[in-house]
C-alpha cells in the first residue's frame, strides 16, 4: 500500500487588539484622538472565535495587556475555547520607542496582568508591528528573564518597518544564552524572495495565492506556514478617521473580502497553536506533523 503522505499542521496566530491600535492611527492620530473611538476588541474577537469553533481550528491568541485587563471575560473566553493565550506586550508602543527599561517594565506588566486574569502560564511573546529589530539588541534577553520562552516577533521579509529581512524563516532556538524560541512569520519563497501571507498581505492577495503560498511551504519546505491576522481585519464597519491616503490604504484594503478568505483557508487546512507546534520536539525544532487519516 503507498504510503500516505503527511499532513502538516498549520498554526494561526491571533494578534488581539483595538482596530485604532493598528500602527497607521497611532501615527495619523494623536492619543487624545484614540482615544475617543469607540472599543469594538470584544465583538471582533468573538466572532474569529465562533468562526475557529466552526472550523475545529485552533489558534495562538497574542493579546495586548490593556484589552485584558479592560475585558478580562474575552481573555478567559480565548483560554475556555482551547486557544492558546500568549502577550502582544501592554499598549502596543513599539518596542524600539520604549527602550531596554521601558520594554522590561511593559513585558512584565503585560505578562503579569494576562496570566492573572487567565490564570495560567503565558510562555509566548509577539512586538506590536514586529518592532524588535538590530537597533534593539537587549530585548530577547528581556523576554527570557520575564520567563517567555518563545518570541515570535521576526518577520523575515523585506518592508520599510521590519527589521530582520534574512532571518531563518521557520522556528528555532535564538543564539546566546537566552535559550528563548524564534517563532517567525509565516513566509512562502516566490521569485527569489521570503512572500509574506499574514496580515496586509493577507488582505491584499487574493485567495488562491495565499492557499497556493501555505501549500508550498508544506510540501517543499515541510513546515508549518505561520499565519497572523487581527480581530479587527473581519469588521469591514470599523470606524475611519481621516488619515492620509497610505495610511488608509494600509489598514482598509481587502477588509470586505477578508472573512471569506479565511474561512476557505480554514476549510482547506487544519491550524493549530504555536505551542502545540513546537510541542513533539522542541529540541528538534521539529513541526507538529501529523498522518493523514
Ligand atoms: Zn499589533
Amino acid at each position: 500500500m503507498p504510503d500516505t503522505p503527511p499532513v502538516v499542521v498549520n498554526v494561526l496566530t491571533v494578534d488581539v487588539e483595538e482596530y485604532y491600535h493598528g500602527v497607521e492611527f497611532a501615527s495619523a492620530l494623536g492619543a487624545d484622538a484614540q482615544a475617543r473611538l469607540p472599543s469594538r476588541v470584544v465583538a471582533q474577537t468573538e466572532r474569529l472565535l465562533d468562526l475557529l469553533d466552526l472550523h475545529g481550528a485552533r489558534a495562538t491568541f497574542f493579546t495586548l495587556g490593556v484589552v485584558a485587563q479592560r475585558f478580562p471575560r474575552l481573555v478567559r473566553s480565548i483560554v475556555a475555547r482551547d486557544h492558546e493565550l500568549a502577550s502582544h506586550g501592554w499598549d502596543h508602543t513599539p518596542v524600539f520607542r520604549l527602550g531596554a527599561a521601558g520594554f522590561r517594565t511593559d513585558v512584565r506588566r503585560a505578562k503579569r496582568t494576562l496570566e492573572g486574569v487567565a490564570g495560567r502560564a503565558v510562555r509566548g511573546y509577539r512586538a506590536p508591528n514586529y518592532s524588535i529589530r538590530p537597533d534593539t539588541p537587549w530585548a530577547f534577553a528581556v523576554l527570557a528573564e520575564a520567563g517567555h520562552t518563545y518570541d515570535s516577533s521576526i518577520h523575515p521579509i523585506v518592508h520599510d518597518r521590519y527589521g530582520f529581512p534574512d532571518a531563518p524563516r521557520f522556528a528555532h532556538r535564538l543564539p546566546g544564552d537566552s535559550g528563548l524560541w524564534e517563532v517567525p512569520v509565516g513566509t512562502a519563497r516566490a521569485l527569489g524572495t521570503n512572500l509574506p501571507l499574514g496580515g496586509g498581505f493577507f488582505r491584499l492577495f487574493p485567495a488562491p495565492l495565499l492557499a497556493g503560498g501555505i501549500a508550498s511551504v508544506n510540501r517543499r519546505d515541510r513546515q508549518p506556514l505561520v499565519l497572523y491576522v487581527h480581530p479587527w481585519e473581519l469588521d469591514p464597519q470599523q470606524p475611519r478617521p481621516a488619515m492620509p491616503w497610505t495610511h488608509r490604504f494600509r489598514h482598509y484594503v481587502g477588509l470586505a473580502g477578508a472573512e471569506r478568505k479565511l474561512q476557505a483557508l480554514l476549510a482547506a487546512f487544519r491550524f493549530t497553536t504555536i505551542d502545540h507546534a513546537l510541542a513533539p520536539a522542541p529540541a528538534a525544532a521539529a513541526p507538529a506533523v501529523a498522518r493523514a487519516s
